[in-house]
């Protein structure tokens, strides 16, 4: 993507990318994450659509990180973009899409840290300091690197007052009422987003001032998402509002937006007991007869239409080696097509678990296999 590192001046990105050059001498990379990609994406082609534009996209992304477990060069994400509202709503729907999609992954444990990078910046702001100092200050916040944080503001003259009270709030973790007594508009909308996703189910939340995302473009409210089973490598999701619009060109547009990890989330339902079951297939469909080989294929192929997950024979085996086989790929029925059977327009159709055999009509082949299946679960 050599537009959005051309025009991308924020280092913590470059430091994130995978450089190379061209033959020509240009700069290229491998794209780091997908948030600037989807920008570049909506000023090109959806910017007339009717607001707020939900987006999601999933991909593999390159960084060049140190390999360990939960991190590496090529990963996936799962990435959702809310473009055009800023109202605290399409915050806290970020937060209830993650909060469900960890519920039903079966991660109970997972922790949201929350935080607002405008609550710090208005403080800094007050001070007279300039953006990119504010921003090399919130890289060692980002990085934990407190000391060197307190280092850096006693260099520029701010009180020792001043400077505990910004590091304290760097530091301040806790429910919604760690907020409490906290002024300004950014420290409003927090509580507002949390109350709005609280007030609608969402748990395992935490306020935590130290979140404020490595990148420059990140504007307001920020967040995490922890899955404790996963040890070191434990985040899951990061994401936040953010302004990239005028980065490439276009007008500002307000927008928020999260990625999930897929590796880590898989790692994480992995080690919670959670792995995804191996798929079988519903059903399999054979013939010991090589004259109704058509016919097994038309069966299959109407068991597959009424969205039965349908194998039939490809490799022209006889009865028992085909049952053998459906018995293998875990199918939960087989669909035999006999020839007796298939002169009165009917087909047999086999419990492959209990072995017991029911003669139906060909043509209600579905509904008969489907009242045999286990209901899918809501
Ligand atoms: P980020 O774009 O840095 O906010 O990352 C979003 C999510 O992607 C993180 O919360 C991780 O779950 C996942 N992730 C980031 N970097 C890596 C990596 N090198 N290997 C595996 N997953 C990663």
């Amino acid at each position: 993507m050599p537009n959005c590192l051309q025009q991308n001046q924020d280092r913590a990105y470059w430091r994130k990318c995978t450089l190379s050059r061209t033959r020509g001498g240009r700069q290229l990379s491998l794209r780091p994450e997908l948030t600037a990609p989807i920008i570049r994406f909506y000023l090109s082609d959806l910017s007339n659509y009717p607001m707020p534009l939900k987006l999601f996209c999933i991909s593999n992304c390159f960084r060049y990180e140190e390999p360990q477990s939960g991190r590496y060069r090529e990963f996936y994400q799962y990435d959702v973009e809310i473009i055009g509202s800023e109202a605290p709503e399409s915050d806290a729907e970020l937060l209830l899409l993650a909060g469900d999609l960890c519920r039903r992954l079966g991660l109970t444990e997972v922790r949201f840290r929350i935080g607002h990078v405008g609550i710090v910046r208005s403080l800094l702001d007050a001070l007279g300091m300039g953006k990119a100092e504010q921003s090399q200050f919130l890289h060692l916040v980002d990085k934990k690197k407190m000391e060197e944080a307190a280092r850096f503001l006693g260099e520029r003259k701010v009180t020792a007052e001043k400077s505990a009270e910004i590091i304290g709030l760097c530091r301040l973790k806790g429910d919604s009422s760690a907020l409490d007594g906290i002024k300004g508009t950014a420290a409003d909308y927090l509580r507002e987003v949390l109350a709005i996703a609280e007030g609608a189910g969402t748990v395992g939340m935490q306020v935590d001032l130290g979140v404020v995302r490595g990148l420059d473009y990140y504007t307001g409210l920020v967040f995490e998402i922890d899955a404790p089973e996963l040890g070191a490598e434990k985040q899951v999701c990061g994401g936040g509002s953010y302004a990239l619009s005028q980065l490439f060109g276009g007008r500002p547009v307000p927008s928020t937006g999260m990625a999930f990890g897929f590796d880590r989330l898989l790692l994480a339902m992995e080690r919670a007991g959670n792995a995804p079951a191996e798929e079988g297939i519903d059903a399999f469909v054979l013939t010991p007869s090589a004259t109704l080989r058509q016919e097994m294929v038309r069966i299959a192929g109407k068991l597959r239409s009424s969205g039965i997950r349908t194998e039939f024979d490809l490799m022209r085996r006889n009865m028992s080696k085909s049952l053998k086989y459906a018995s293998s790929r875990g199918a939960t029925l087989a669909v035999i097509v006999g020839d007796k059977e298939a002169a009165n327009g009917l087909v047999t159709i086999r419990d492959m678990q209990s072995g017991e055999q029911f003669t139906v009509s060909a043509e209600r082949v579905c509904e008969e296999a489907r009242e045999r299946l286990p209901k899918p679960k809501v």
